[in-house]
């Protein structure tokens, strides 16, 4: 049996669930429940703000976690479901980065992921030619799902020593991979339920709305009424996709973001501007956005970055002509997404000149 304590750290971990297995929705909406419900909805609040709560504790953050997961199903908006996710996913980290083995193993083996414990010949090895200490080993296929959502080199297998399939990594590595693991599992369970969302409306419908004004308040804050001085008609469709995707509160890979940021820099749309297109990214950061963005422009760095090619962005996944069936992006010689939004812009304006 699981202490009551740790469970209400780990509210996602299936041993929680009887805790509420036994509350009927009626009565968690009854005046009974309010305080919980309350903490449930400033809890999704919060995450657009960035503020942590003070800790509930027992049976009380459980719930309140629970409660907070109906509200997500009812709303089934990607940007509020992502926030939540990304908030929780940040306090989960710091929590299990100081907890000892045997509650990282248990958190591990609650998300479902494969690993095991480092032989000594492995850990002895790490130590010696790699310089760092290998606290578990995760099947690749586990940590390739989670890694992909991260930048940086030590999320990359190709930079690991695989053994029969195994990744040896650190602690900080693994509580990250498990972190994202929450991440995949709590927003692709909230989108399976997406059929009950109707029927629990009916239950939450002023605390969602009180939900949805906070999300529209935070985007509006940044949104700007069009893209400045470039056409955004003429956008080749890998941009118009990423845009897309974006303003849905889609997680972007890094190479998605630094595309989108070199391509605007490059047709002239000014740094601000850029920086509001970001602000329904899940992970949104004003002060970390804007310095990544003028680390790309050459504010900081000095570096100006091209704009990948056509075919840097088909190997990292980002073209999608042969979705959109672009006439402009089937030939030949289309090599390069600027080369698109030149030729692009100059025919919608000869056209608009034409019917003039
Ligand atoms: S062909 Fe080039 S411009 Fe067209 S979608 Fe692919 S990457 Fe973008």
């Amino acid at each position: 049996m699981i202490d009551i304590e740790l469970l209400a750290k780990y509210p996602f971990l299936p041993e929680a669930r009887e805790y509420v297995a036994s509350i009927r929705i009626d009565e968690l909406f009854s005046p009974i429940y309010e305080d919980v419900r309350d903490y449930a909805k400033n809890w999704i609040k919060s995450s657009f703000e960035n503020i942590h709560l003070p800790f509930l504790r027992g049976e009380d953050r459980i719930l309140a976690f629970y409660t907070a997961k109906l509200y997500l199903i009812a709303i089934q908006d990607p940007i509020v479901i992502q926030r939540f996710a990304n908030h929780f996913r940040d306090s989960l980290e710091s929590m299990l980065l100081s907890e000892e083995e045997n509650i990282v193993d248990l958190v591990a083996s609650g998300l479902g992921i494969d690993f095991r414990v480092a032989g000594e010949d492995i850990k002895r090895m790490n130590l010696e030619y790699r310089n760092y200490l290998v606290f578990r080993m995760i099947h690749f296929i586990d940590f390739v799902k989670s890694a992909s959502r991260i930048s940086g080199d030590a999320f990359r297998l190709i930079n690991y020593p695989l053994k029969d399939g195994w990744v040896p990594v650190n602690k900080e590595t693994f509580v990250k991979i498990l972190r994202e693991a929450f991440v995949r599992n709590f927003t692709r369970e909230i989108e399976e339920k997406r059929g009950d969302a109707k029927i629990l409306r009916r239950y939450v419908g002023n605390d969602i709305r009180e939900i949805l004004e906070i999300k529209d308040k935070f985007i509006s804050r940044y949104s700007s009424e069009e893209l400045g001085a470039v056409k955004s008609d003429a956008f080749p469709p890998c941009i118009k996709s990423i845009l897309v995707k974006l303003r849905n509160g889609v997680n972007l890979p890094h190479q998605a973001r630094f595309f989108l940021v070199t391509f605007l820099h490059r047709i002239g749309m000014s740094n601000e501007d850029i920086l509001k297109l970001f602000a329904t990214a899940p992970d949104f950061r004003e002060d970390m956005t804007r310095y990544q963005i003028q680390h790309i422009t050459g504010k900081i760095s000095g570096k100006e970055y091209e704009v990948p090619k056509c075919e840097t962005l088909r190997a990292y996944g980002l073209c999608v002509r042969d979705v959109y069936k672009d006439k402009l992006c089937q030939k030949d010689w289309m090599t390069h997404p600027l080369l698109y939004y030149k030729l692009k812009k100059e025919w919608l304006s000869k056209r608009s000149q034409s019917s003039e």
